[in-house]
């Protein structure tokens, strides 16, 4: 750990932060990352502080309608009594307009302070911009990314917080950078001068390699909501492009990028290889919070294996009682659960397992496993809804056998990778930058059962805490590929441990959860962000002045 010389205070900006189930300003593994990074943050004593904004509808809440098609609604939500109110109130500009926010401060959840920035007052005219997160038009956006950024960056001014470096927790924050180089060049630098200053004070985390993913807005759009801030085309031109790309922005505002595992590393070094100066981009894996994530009865019985057992069967226990509650359905707590959480985004492939019916019917019908599913789609994202429409017809062929749990959330995100059997994932390679969930899983003992993508190609040990299927291929037909491989490895590893052998079982629980809780904690991951991302900077910058 690095506690020499003075530690840098760090400003991390994210659009969403996933802190607690009944506070619902994220929608998923960004922002369960972010919340995760503040609680490892505050139990290591790191001057960290967090700003992001106060969604006070949240995100989105799914149902499944009567034709068995998803559907969103608004979240109920309004128990906001943990909030701090700061006293402190800062302005932006929004389409000619100015635009007041309010910021509040939590640090409820044991977590390092997070400042939220709240649109949501009489005097505005759009009080509804702080409302929804990932909601609107693309004008609605770069209005919110203002309040993020250049709402942000005046916040911590007005709290007299003195920050050393700002973090910017993937591209919706980049804004801010442009406010830092308005700073400086209202101080009299020119617009190189402040820009090279700026880039001394800025780290990038870059996270989806899906290029949809990687958000861009026209310049006229810009100039329209008000993003330039002062600056002008060429310059605005230059840190993003035209149109101007959020990730390219970070990489060139940043001293320092971050991929969140190594194979990320390798994806993003060569999708942004074009990059005219970018900064360098090194991997630093992400990791879980396992106070939030590991249940504490498997924290405590991890060294006995047969107690081990005991405390998995509870927690499963605990997700069939909810499943039963939710649904009605009964599951066998005897027979191999599978468990597939994950936002329902198409190459995730949720409706994978499902595409070879001879291989699957016969194992759900002689009852050797069964299947719970969790998703959500973004709203606007038919190809993630018919997937979870398949997904929802194949429960009701299969009563008792196939679940769909609607409204996947940090609470059932909790419940589900404790209590399941194994954990199956298959995005389709490499697309997968992380993944997070297999993490809080393996802390529980619920083997992760993979495509090699993300955080799996370092996590696993086929056979020892895991296993893997595909062997990393991304050829043609990747899905019949990794589909064939899906049932091989379920039929001959899997399903003889698990029917057979369960002290081997227990011994794969016991390497997963030393696996998880060593190298894919939180606590971890600030280290290395600390270590790798943060001192770099500070050491740099005492270089040159
Ligand atoms: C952990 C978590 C995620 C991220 O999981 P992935 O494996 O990255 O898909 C998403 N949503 C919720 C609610 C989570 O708890």
């Amino acid at each position: 750990m690095v506690r020499k010389g003075k530690v840098p205070t760090v400003a991390y900006f994210c659009m969403e932060f996933g802190l607690h189930p009944d506070f619902p300003i994220y929608s998923g593994g960004l922002g369960v990352l972010a919340g995760d990074y503040l609680k490892a943050a505050a139990d290591e004593g790191y001057p960290v502080v967090g700003v992001g904004i106060l969604w006070r509808k949240g995100y989105t809440a799914q149902y499944i309608n009567d034709q068995g098609y998803p559907d969103d609604r608004v979240p109920e939500f309004n128990n906001f009594s943990f909030l701090k109110d700061t006293g402190v109130k800062v302005r932006v500009t929004i389409k000619g307009q100015p635009v007041t926010c309010k910021v509040w401060m939590v640090d409820h959840f044991q977590n390092a302070p997070l400042y939220l920035l709240d649109a949501d007052l009489p005097e505005n005219q759009e009080p509804w911009l702080t409302h929804f997160l990932y909601r609107g038009s693309g004008d609605d956006r770069i209005a919110q990314e203002i309040i993020l950024g250049v709402g942000g960056v005046r916040a911590l001014r007005a709290l007299g917080i003195a920050v050393d470096i700002y973090h910017f927790n993937e591209g919706h924050a980049v804004l801010a950078g442009i406010e830092l180089i308005r700073e400086k060049m209202a101080a009299g630098l020119s617009f190189d001068q402040a820009l090279n200053a700026t880039r001394q004070q800025i780290v990038f985390t870059t996270h989806t390699p899906v290029p949809a993913g990687n958000e861009a807005h026209h310049h006229g759009a810009l100039v329209y909501v008000g993003a330039y801030n002062g600056l002008a085309y060429e310059q605005m031109k230059r840190i993003g492009g035209d149109p101007f790309n959020m990730t390219v922005a970070g990489l060139r505002l940043a001293t320092l990028t971050n991929a969140v595992s190594q194979l990320h590393g390798e994806t993003a070094q060569a999708m942004w290889h074009q990059v005219t100066d970018a900064s360098s981009i090194i991997a630093i894996t992400n990791g879980v919070h396992q106070k939030t994530w590991q249940a504490p009865n498997i924290a405590r019985a991890a060294n006995d294996w047969e107690h081990l057992i005991e405390a998995h069967q509870a927690n499963k226990q605990h997700l069939l009682a909810v499943i039963q509650q939710r649904t009605g359905q009964v599951l066998n707590p005897d027979a191999l659960l599978i468990g597939f959480a994950r936002r329902a985004a198409t190459y995730k492939r949720g409706d994978l397992i499902l595409r070879n019916r001879d291989e699957l019917i016969p194992l759900l019908e002689s009852g050797r496993i069964q299947l719970v599913f969790s998703g959500k789609a973004h709203p606007q994202d038919e190809g993630g809804k018919n997937m979870v429409a398949k997904i929802v017809a194949l429960a009701k062929a299969f009563p008792g056998k196939v679940v769909f749990l609607e409204n996947y959330d940090m609470a059932l995100g909790q419940i589900l990778t404790r209590g399941c059997d194994i954990w199956l994932n298959n995005p389709q390679r490499p697309l997968e930058a992380s993944g997070t969930s297999g993490m809080k899983a393996g802390m529980n003992g619920v083997l992760n059962f993979s495509t090699l993508d993300g955080w799996w190609v370092e996590g696993c040990r086929h056979g020892v805490n895991g296993w893997q299927f595909g062997d990393g291929y991304t050829g043609p037909n990747q899905d019949q590929h990794d589909l064939t491989a899906l049932y091989h490895v379920l039929k001959n590893e899997i399903l003889p441990t698990y029917e057979q052998d369960k002290a081997k079982w227990a011994r794969m629980m016991q390497a997963s959860i030393a696996t998880c809780t060593q190298r894919f904690s939180s606590r971890r991951l600030i280290n290395d962000y600390y270590e790798r991302l943060y001192l770099p900077l500070v050491t740099a910058e005492q270089k040159i002045s």
